[in-house]
């Protein structure tokens, strides 16, 4: 166990703020209860069985419990080690799904067959369909067409957001490159390991940082690895092994040196901006967005949902548990339809989706927000 779980001093005071002991008011779907149920898995007091494993396993993994614990439990660690312990008994969809999504090829190949490609997944199979199939990645380097570029930086992509967000991905090249940066895109990324690590497989999730690892250390002279989705960005920020420092894209450009550096033009629109968990919870990025769409002019921008609060996709929860994904979705839903806006942004693929998914005739476009920063961008 974890020496670190000992500070947790059972005083409470994460409960109100989480998600899942919200709807339920159990106990042992609450971050106290989690924590007290690894460390009796740890000491062998409770024996894994699948009550164990949906304890655990229902977490959204959205560490808002971690932003206001007073003792600074570090409650991510903690999970991933109750993950490891009850992998056995985690559901059969679970592990499908960790086996699969993941594989961007493998799912490339199976949406090309056609729809529904995953009948156990209908959830999958409807965020699957909203989503256009993106190209694969492109040029493994990009320089900047008009100077000398002031550094390098090397970009991850993500299993999913290469599949599905290739639109994220050229915008966050764009801007970079206009703020005098190469660009690398390594093309022997793989998954950041956060599906596996959340299904507890974690020998598979330190594999595959270990490849990352490698693949961005062999890029010579990287002064940052960057991330685009923020649940792919959360995991990476946690293990630290890749070559350089990890950023969140959007701290990267709010950077005062990097900003200076972007023009763009007007936007007389509205935007709702959703801030994903982790982008809030962990990567504590949240204000680097706001200060990027406040650049362009006109644009008005404003927060809908509470910053960090899970919009009920966190983990594999729109997938797995959509009952209870959808019952969180709802406040920032009402939010969003009576704002109506002319764009919804959001900085991780699998919340936009799942916030996407609802009919709505007045339907607003979905995006990441560098994509919309990048679609005003001023360029050389
Ligand atoms: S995790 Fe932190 S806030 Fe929650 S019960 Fe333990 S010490 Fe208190
Ligand atoms: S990570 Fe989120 S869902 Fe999980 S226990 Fe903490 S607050 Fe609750």
């Amino acid at each position: 166990m974890i020496p670190e779980s000992a500070r947790c001093v059972k005083c409470g005071l994460c409960l109100a703020e989480c998600p899942t002991y919200r709807l339920t008011a159990s106990e042992l779907m609450s971050p106290r209860g989690r924590i007290t149920l690894v460390q009796a898995l740890a000491k062998g007091a409770v024996v894994p069985d699948h009550h164990s494993a949906e304890a655990l396993s229902s977490c959204l993994l959205c560490r808002r419990c971690e932003v206001i614990c007073p003792s600074e439990v570090p409650f991510g660690q903690i999970m991933d080690q109750g993950l490891a312990l009850v992998r056995s008994h985690q559901g059969l969809k679970s592990r499908l799904l960790t086996a699969v999504l993941p594989r961007s090829g493998l799912m490339r190949w199976l949406l090309r067959l056609g729809r529904p490609v995953l009948p156990l997944f209908p959830r999958l199979n409807k965020l699957a369909c909203q989503a256009r199939t993106s190209a694969p990645i492109p040029a493994p380097i990009y320089r900047p067409a008009a100077s000398e570029s002031i550094g390098r930086v090397g970009l991850f992509v993500g299993c999913t957001g290469s599949l599905f967000d290739s639109a994220a991905i050229d915008a966050a090249i764009s801007l970079l490159l206009q703020a005098g940066y190469e660009v690398a895109v390594p093309p022997k990324q793989v998954c950041c390991g956060a599906l596996d690590a959340h299904a507890g497989n974690s020998d598979k999730a330190g594999r595959l940082m270990a490849t990352n690892d490698a693949v961005f250390a062999s890029v010579e002279e990287l002064e940052a690895v960057i991330s685009i989705a923020s649940g792919c960005g959360a995991h990476l920020d946690a293990y630290e092994v890749l070559g350089a420092k990890h950023w969140d894209i959007a701290a990267f450009l709010a950077q005062e040196t990097v900003i200076a550096r972007l023009d763009f033009r007007p936007l007389p629109k509205s935007a709702a901006v959703h801030i994903p968990c982790t982008l809030e919870n962990v990567l504590h990025s949240g204000d680097a967005v706001m200060k990027l769409l406040a650049r362009i002019p006109e644009l008005k921008a404003e927060v809908v949902g509470k910053k960090g609060e899970c919009c009920g996709a966190g983990g594999t929860g729109a997938v797995l548990r959509p009952e209870v994904a959808d019952r969180l979705r709802e406040p920032v839903l009402r939010q969003i339809v009576g704002s109506s806006p002319d764009f919804v942004l959001s900085s991780n693929l699998s919340c936009r989706l799942h916030l996407q998914s609802v009919e709505d005739e007045r339907r607003p476009e979905y995006l990441h927000p560098v994509t919309l920063l990048a679609r005003q961008l001023i360029r050389d």
